[in-house]
C-alpha cells in the first residue's frame, strides 16, 4: 500500500480549482487508468465536489465506486464509506491499492492490533477512504471526530429502506450521519431502481434535497435469453461446451438442485462448486474466493451467493429456475459483464416453477404483493416483444428500438390465426365447469386415458381428445399465451383452476379472432461467445495475458481482476502495446499499474509478437506492412529485397484471400498491353519473354500483375 503523498494531494485540490475538467480526467487516468467517464459519473463527482449530498441510482456495474472515490482523492481528508459486506469493501480496499490509492477496512472480525493499526494510519491521515461496516461505524465515533472528513459515502444504500430486498436494520442507524457531520456531504449509492426505496433512502438519511442521479437501467452488453425448461441441463452442457474456463454462475432455487447440478457438471469434466446456505461459513468463503480467485469457473448457486461479489469478468450467468420478481432476476444478471464486455444471461422457465414460488409465498404476509411481482415475473419470460424492453419497461424506462441483442430481436416470433385453439380450450374450459387446472385441461384436450380424466368422466365431453394433434408442451405454451392475452385466469386460490374471462366468451360466441405465436422449435443455437476472437492467434494472448494475471494474482494475494479486469487484458490483446507509453494507453492502466505490472505484461506481448512472427510467412509479413500504411519500396527497402518480389508477395495474399486492391498499381492500359502480348506470344512460362517483348520499358512488377488482373468492366 503506497502511502498518501499529502503534496500530490494538495496538488490535486490546486489543480482542480483552476482546471477543474482537466484535472478530473487526469485522476481518472492517472490512478483509475480510464480515459473518460461513464454516464452520470462526471456530474455525481461535481455534486459531491461542490459539497452537495448526492443520490446516485445506477445498475450494476455502472461505475459507482469511482463517483466517491475520485472526489476523496481531489479532496483532502478522508473519505468515509459505508458498506454492507466485508466481502465487498475487501475487494474493494484491495483494487484501490492495487491503484496505489491508500485505503483499509475497518469490522469487527479484525484482530485487534490490526484494528489499531487501521486506527492510527486514519488519525494521523494517511488514508484516503476507510471502508467500515454499519455496524461498527459508531464505535468510531471518537476516532472521527478528530480527522478531517472530505465526504460520507453510502453504499447499496437499499439496505437502509425496511421494504428493500437486502433490509439492514444497523443501516437505519445512518440517520444520525447528517446530524454529526452536517457540514460534510453525502452520497448514496444503489442499484435499486424502485421510486419507492430511493424516497425512502433520502428520507432516512436525513438529505432530502440531494440531488439524485439515475442512469439508465440498460445493460446492453448483457445477452437475455429466456428459454422453455426443458432438457435443461443438456442446454446447458451445450451452453458450457463453447466456454472454456469462463466464469459464470447457475442459480438454483433449491440446496438439492445446486449438489445434483453441481455433480452432473463434474460428471462431465467441468470445475463447478455448490454453494447454498447449508456449508460451512469457512467453506462458503473459500468458495467465493476460488471463484473470485478464476480458480472455480462454475458456481452453482442459491441466490444467497453473488451479493457480496464485485468480480467483474462472470461472462454469464444461468437461472436454472425463473426467479421471484424481476428485481431479483435484474440484480442477478447485472453481476454478469460488469466489465462492460459481452455476457450472456440464459434463465429457464417452466410453470412448475411458477408453481412452486407460488407456494413459496403461501402464509407470508405481503403474499399479494409478491405474488403480483411473481405474475410480472412470469409475463417478462413468456413475453413474444424485445426482452430489453419489456424488462426496461418495469424500471419505468422506454427503449424507443428493440435491442436486438435478446433471444426474440434475434429470432422473431411468427404470428398465426390461433382462433380455432382458443375456441377448443375455451369450450373444454367450460364443459369442465372451470373446475380444472391447466394440467387437466391439456390432458383432457389432448384425449389422455388416465384416471383422473376417466373417473371425472371427461371422455364424455365433446372437445375431449380435440387438440390430440399439438404435443402436450405445445398446447401448455399455447394456453400460457391465452393466460398472458386474457383470455384465461388462473384462480391461484382454488387450486389453480382456469376460469374464463370475458374474452373467451367474445371467442367462443361473438366470431372473435386470437393470434398466436409461432412455438419456434428451440433451434440449437446459442450465441457463441466473441466472434471477434476469430484468428487463433489472438486468442493465445488473451490466455498468456490471463496466466500471466494469475500468476501474480496468486503472488501478492488479491483477486486476478484487481490486477487487471478482462477488458484491460482484451484492450492488450487489441493493442498490442510494445512501449511502455503505448501500454499507458491500455484501459485501465493508471500510474500505479504501470509502474507495477508494464514490464511483467510487455514481456509476456512482446514474447507473443515475436513467436508468432517466426511463424508468418514471407509474404504475410510483407501485406502487414502494407496494410500498416507503407509503400511498396519502403516495404522492399526494409525488408531488403525486390519491389518485384513485394508485388509479388501482395498478389499471393489477393489469390489466398486478402482485401487489396491491386489495380492502384497498374492502368488498364497496362493490363490490356500485357494481356495482348500473352496471346501474340503464346502465353509462354516466365517474366523474361514479355520483358524483351517490351523492350525493357515495362517492369516486371507490372507484367506479373498484367498476367494476374483481368480489365475491369
Ligand atoms: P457498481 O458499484 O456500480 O456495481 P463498480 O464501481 O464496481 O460498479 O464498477 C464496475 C466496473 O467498471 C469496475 O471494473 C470499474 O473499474 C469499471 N469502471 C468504472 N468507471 C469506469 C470508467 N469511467 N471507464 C471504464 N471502466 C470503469
Ligand atoms: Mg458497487
Amino acid at each position: 500500500m503506497s502511502k498518501p503523498n499529502a503534496l500530490q494531494i494538495s496538488q490535486n485540490l490546486n489543480d482542480f480549482e483552476q482546471h477543474p475538467e482537466r484535472s478530473r480526467r487526469a485522476l481518472l487516468k492517472t490512478h483509475f487508468g480510464y480515459d473518460s467517464f461513464r454516464p452520470n459519473q462526471e456530474e455525481i463527482i461535481n455534486t459531491v465536489l461542490a459539497g452537495k449530498d448526492a443520490l446516485a441510482i445506477m445498475p450494476t456495474g455502472g461505475g459507482k465506486s469511482l463517483c466517491f472515490q475520485l472526489p476523496s482523492l481531489a479532496l483532502d481528508g478522508t473519505a468515509i464509506v459505508i458498506s454492507p459486506l466485508i466481502a465487498l469493501m475487501k475487494d474493494q480496499v484491495d483494487a484501490l491499492n492495487a491503484n496505489g490509492i491508500s485505503a483499509a477496512y475497518y469490522n469487527s472480525t479484525q484482530e485487534q492490533e490490526v484494528q489499531a493499526a487501521i486506527l492510527e494510519k486514519l488519525i494521523t491521515g494517511q488514508l484516503k477512504l476507510i471502508y467500515v461496516a454499519p455496524e461498527s461505524l459508531w464505535g468510531l465515533t471518537n476516532h472521527l471526530s478528530k480527522i478531517q472528513i472530505n465526504l460520507i459515502a453510502v453504499d447499496e444504500a437499499h439496505c437502509i429502506s425496511s421494504w428493500g430486498h437486502d433490509f439492514r436494520p444497523a443501516y437505519t442507524q445512518l440517520n444520525r450521519l447528517k446530524q454529526e457531520f452536517p457540514g460534510t456531504p453525502i452520497i448514496a449509492l444503489t442499484a435499486t431502481a424502485d421510486r419507492a426505496t430511493q424516497d425512502d433512502i433520502l428520507q432516512q438519511l436525513g438529505i432530502p434535497t440531494a440531488q439524485k442521479f439515475v442512469s439508465s437501467f440498460d445493460r446492453p452488453n448483457i445477452y437475455l435469453d429466456v428459454k422453455p425448461g426443458q432438457n435443461r441441463i443438456q442446454h446447458i452442457y451445450k451452453f458450457l461446451s463453447s466456454r472454456g474456463l469462463q466464469s459464470g454462475i447457475i442459480y438454483c432455487l433449491s440446496r438439492k438442485s445446486t449438489e445434483n447440478i453441481t455433480k452432473k457438471l463434474k460428471a462431465k469434466g467441468y470445475d463447478a462448486a455448490a454453494y447454498h446456505a447449508g456449508l460451512s461459513a469457512g467453506d462458503r468463503t473459500q468458495i467465493q474466493e476460488d471463484f473470485i480467485n478464476d480458480r472455480t469457473p462454475i458456481i452453482v448457486a442459491t441466490i444467497a451467493f453473488g451479493m457480496g461479489i464485485d468480480k467483474s469478468n462472470v461472462r454469464w450467468v444461468i437461472h436454472y429456475n425463473m426467479p421471484k420478481n424481476i428485481e431479483g432476476y435484474y440484480q442477478e444478471i447485472g453481476r454478469g459483464g460488469r466489465d462492460g464486455l459481452k455476457a450472456q444471461a440464459l434463465m429457464f422457465y417452466s410453470y412448475a416453477d411458477v408453481l412452486m414460488l407460488r407456494k413459496f409465498t403461501e402464509g407470508t404476509p405481503t403474499q399479494e404483493f409478491q405474488l403480483a411481482k411473481l405474475e410480472r415475473m412470469q409475463q417478462f419470460s413468456e413475453s413474444l416483444n424485445c426482452r430489453r424492453k419489456a424488462l426496461l419497461s418495469y424500471f419505468g424506462e422506454n427503449l424507443a428500438e428493440d435491442c436486438g441483442n435478446c433471444d426474440i430481436c434475434k429470432n422473431p416470433p411468427k404470428y398465426f390465426d390461433g382462433t380455432l385453439i382458443a375456441q377448443k380450450v375455451c369450450s373444454a374450459v367450460t364443459r369442465m365447469k372451470e373446475q380444472e387446472a391447466i394440467g387437466t385441461v391439456i390432458d383432457v384436450l389432448r384425449g389422455a386415458q388416465n384416471q383422473q380424466v376417466l373417473e371425472k368422466g371427461y371422455q364424455t365431453i365433446k372437445t375431449y381428445g380435440a387438440a390430440k394433434d399439438l404435443s402436450w408442451k405445445d398446447l401448455q405454451q399455447y394456453i400460457i399465451q391465452l393466460l398472458n392475452q386474457g383470455v384465461l385466469q388462473i384462480w391461484f386460490h382454488e387450486k389453480g383452476r382456469l376460469v374464463l374471462t370475458p374474452i373467451a366468451k367474445q371467442i367462443l360466441f361473438e366470431g372473435k379472432n386470437i393470434r398466436l405465436a409461432n412455438l419456434v422449435k428451440q433451434t440449437e443455437e446459442i450465441q457463441k461467445p466473441k466472434a471477434a476472437r476469430s484468428k487463433s492467434t489472438k486468442k493465445d494472448l488473451f490466455e498468456k495475458l490471463r496466466t500471466l494475471r494469475s500468476t501474480l494474482a496468486t503472488t501478492m494475494g488479491v483477486p486476478a481482476y484487481v490486477i487487471f479486469s478482462d477488458a484491460s487484458l482484451q484492450d492488450m490483446e487489441d493493442k498490442k502495446p510494445r512501449t511502455i507509453n503505448q501500454f499507458s494507453e491500455i484501459s485501465g492502466v493508471g500510474q500505479a499499474k504501470l509502474d507495477k505490472y508494464a514490464d511483467a505484461f510487455l514481456k509476456v506481448i512482446a514474447k507473443h509478437l515475436d513467436a508468432t512472427d517466426l511463424k508468418t510467412t514471407t509474404h504475410e509479413k510483407s501485406f502487414q506492412l502494407f496494410k500498416d500504411g507503407k509503400t511498396v519500396s519502403e516495404i522492399a527497402k526494409e525488408r531488403g529485397v525486390a519491389e518485384n518480389t513485394i508485388f509479388g508477395h501482395l498478389v499471393k495474399m489477393h489469390k489466398e484471400g486478402a482485401s487489396i486492391d491491386l489495380y492502384q498499381f497498374i492502368t488498364q492500359e497496362e493490363i490490356k498491353e500485357v494481356k495482348m502480348a500473352q496471346k501474340k506470344l503464346g502465353n509462354p512460362d516466365g517474366l523474361k519473354i514479355y520483358f524483351d517483348h517490351f523492350e525493357e520499358k515495362m517492369p516486371y512488377s507490372t507484367i506479373k500483375l498484367g498476367l494476374y488482373l483481368d480489365p475491369k468492366k
